[in-house]
This record gives structure tokens, C-alpha cells and sequence, in this order.
């Protein structure tokens, strides 16, 4: 059997990064797998301008590069590689990338969550060619053209005001004849001179050969078809949290998110942290928050069990 760590973190994110630095610094000298999709959705995200301490706003990838560098410094040890499997069953824990097997006193579980994709065939198709789930990565490429925003929550209704300042015009397609966003939100959009709504509108396709032309979109009360024609669809339809490695190991909602009591899951010495166990803030500082309580919790329960094992064999 290989190495046991005293504390293995999967996934690179703010909650990740942060539980690093504080589980470095706590001596347990962390291995934090970060996978390929290392530093998460700050990656796809340009100005960052509520995260504290920085009044002029940070990049996205760059706040990301300095909460690695900081993990570092205090020698977390990060691997980018996916992580293929994991044995939640049995102490010390199992950690496999490929046939590289890693075992650890405890896990810190912190994998985030990622953009949710109507599953149409015509959006995957014009992925990067118009389809987009990141207005602030890609809404650049529509100055002064029309695009749509699918989507009725807090990032609609975000994705729609910041396109706005961009292109020509907005259309927002919701499936329903109100928004869930919050009233602030959708108040804003509403009263916008460059923003409309298409309530009760499904998706019906996306169309164009090369690039993004039109979404054809189904009236939800009538059944009919008609096309909106647009350079762009920005698809804001929620996040589903990134939990396939865990199913059927550790407790998950019916939406897939782990379930925790602070950071604490279902098994003893494994902790989650961040938006995959978060279904209310979901924000990098929030997430960045609870990676330093999952770095406490784990360092306390490792110092508690070498106590348990310590009284055991006197
Ligand atoms: P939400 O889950 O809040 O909203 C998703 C929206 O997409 C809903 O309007 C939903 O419709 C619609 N939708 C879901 N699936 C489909 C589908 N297959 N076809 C068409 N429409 C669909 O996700 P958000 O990402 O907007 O927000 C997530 C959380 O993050 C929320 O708690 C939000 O408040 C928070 N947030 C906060 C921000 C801020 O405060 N600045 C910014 C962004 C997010 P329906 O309403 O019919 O279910």
C-alpha cells in the first residue's frame, strides 16, 4: 500500500485552494488534486469585483494563480490530474487517478459545481461558435449584435444587465411567466431600454451551420414555433454539482449536492466544502469560507483520531 496522507483535497477551486493553504499551514501537509479543470468557474470568469481585498476588481484565472501560488508556498503538494475513483468505505481512504493510488487519513471533498446545458444537439454543435454559458468570457464577440439569455435566476438575469452594455439588444427566453431571480435583479432587467422578455418560451433548437442564427423557441401555452434571430445564446440555466465520483459513498440531496452539517458529510474524517455541497451563496468567497472550515474540521479530526489510536494502544 502506498503513502497515507494525512489529508487529501479533490478539486482546485477557491474551497480547495483555500483548505491548502490552511491544512499546509496546520503541518498535514496536504496533496490537493485539482484535476484538468483546476481553479473552477473563476477560470471562465473575468472581473472578479466582490471578492474582498481587491476594490478595483481581480481577474478571475489570476486570483485562482494566487491562491495556488499561496497553497504552494506553504508546500501543498497539487496534482493535475482527474481523479478516476475513490473507496469512501473504508479507513485509510482511497484515491485513485488512473492505476496511481493515493490513501489518506481524511478527504476534503471539493469538486464545485458546473454550467448546466439544455442538452439540445444544435447547442453542443455551436458550442464556441455562438453557444456560450459565460456572457462575461464571450460576450465581447457580440459588440452591437442581438443575442439571447436562457434562464430565469440570478445569473439570467446577470448575464442579460452585463450584455447589455455590449450588444445591441437582449432577449431573455424563460420557460414561465415569472423570474426566480431576485427582485433587485429582475427589476433592473425589466425596467432595461435594451432588454426583452419571451416568457412562457422554450428552446425548441439553436440554428445555424457555422456559427449561431436564430434560436427556434416553442410558446409553452400555444405549442407554436418561431425564431428569435441572434448572433449568440448564453445559456444561464443553473449549475449541477460535480458529485459522479461519489454517487452511491457519501449522502447527496436529490440534486446531486453532498449533504453536510458544517463541513462534516455522512462518513467519518470526510469533509465537502464550496458549491458542491452549497446550494444557497455559491460565491468564490463563500466557498474560499468553508474551505478554511473543512481544513479546521479535518486537522481536528486527525489530531483526534492519533489520540484515539495513542489511548487505545497504552
Ligand atoms: P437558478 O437555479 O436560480 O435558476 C435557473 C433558471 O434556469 C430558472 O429560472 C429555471 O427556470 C431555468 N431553467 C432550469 N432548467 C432549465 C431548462 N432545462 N430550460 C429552460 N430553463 C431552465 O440558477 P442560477 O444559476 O441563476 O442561480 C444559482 C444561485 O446562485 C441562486 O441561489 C442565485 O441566487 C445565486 N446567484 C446570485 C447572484 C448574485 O447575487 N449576484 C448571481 C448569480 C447567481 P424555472 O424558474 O422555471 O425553474
Amino acid at each position: 500500500m502506498s503513502d497515507v496522507h494525512e489529508v487529501i483535497i479533490i478539486g482546485g477551486g477557491p474551497a480547495g485552494l483555500t483548505a491548502a493553504i490552511y491544512a499546509a499551514r496546520a503541518n498535514l501537509a496536504p496533496v490537493i488534486i485539482e484535476g484538468y479543470a483546476a481553479g473552477g468557474q473563476l477560470m471562465i470568469t473575468t472581473d472578479v469585483e466582490n471578492y474582498p481585498g481587491f476594490p478595483d476588481g481581480v481577474q478571475g484565472p489570476e486570483l485562482m494563480e494566487m491562491f495556488r501560488s499561496q497553497a504552494e508556498r506553504f508546500g501543498a503538494q497539487i496534482l493535475t490530474v482527474d481523479v478516476t475513483r475513490v473507496d469512501l468505505s473504508q479507513r485509510p481512504f482511497g484515491v485513485w487517478m488512473g492505476d496511481q493510488e493515493y490513501r489518506a487519513k481524511s478527504i476534503i471533498i471539493s469538486t464545485g459545481a458546473s454550467a448546466r446545458w439544455l442538452g439540445l444537439e444544435s447547442e453542443t454543435r455551436l458550442r464556441g461558435y455562438g453557444v456560450s454559458s459565460c456572457a462575461t468570457c464571450d460576450g465581447f464577440f457580440f459588440r452591437d449584435r442581438d443575442v439571447v439569455v436562457v434562464g430565469g435566476g440570478d445569473t439570467a438575469m446577470e448575464e442579460a444587465l452585463f450584455l447589455a452594455r455590449i450588444a445591441s439588444h437582449v432577449t431573455v427566453v424563460h420557460r414561465r411567466d415569472e423570474f426566480r431571480a431576485s427582485r433587485i435583479m429582475v427589476e433592473r432587467v425589466l425596467a432595461h431600454p435594451k432588454i426583452t422578455v419571451r416568457w412562457n418560451a422554450e428552446v425548441d433548437s439553436i440554428t445555424g451551420d457555422s456559427a449561431v442564427e436564430g434560436v427556434v423557441v416553442r410558446d409553452t401555452t400555444s405549442g407554436a414555433l418561431d425564431t428569435i434571430p441572434t448572433a449568440a445564446v448564453f445559456v444561464a440555466i443553473g449549475h449541477f454539482p460535480n458529485t459522479d465520483l461519489f454517487v452511491g459513498q457519501v449522502d447527496l440531496d436529490p440534486a446531486g449536492y453532498i449533504i453536510t452539517n458544517g463541513t462534516r458529510t455522512n462518513i467519518d474524517g470526510v469533509f465537502a466544502c464550496g458549491d458542491v455541497q452549497d446550494t444557497v451563496y455559491r460565491q468564490a468567497i463563500t466557498a474560499a469560507g468553508s474551505g478554511c472550515a473543512a481544513a479546521i474540521d479535518a486537522e481536528r479530526w486527525v489530531e483526534a483520531q492519533s489520540h484515539s489510536a495513542a489511548a487505545q494502544h497504552a
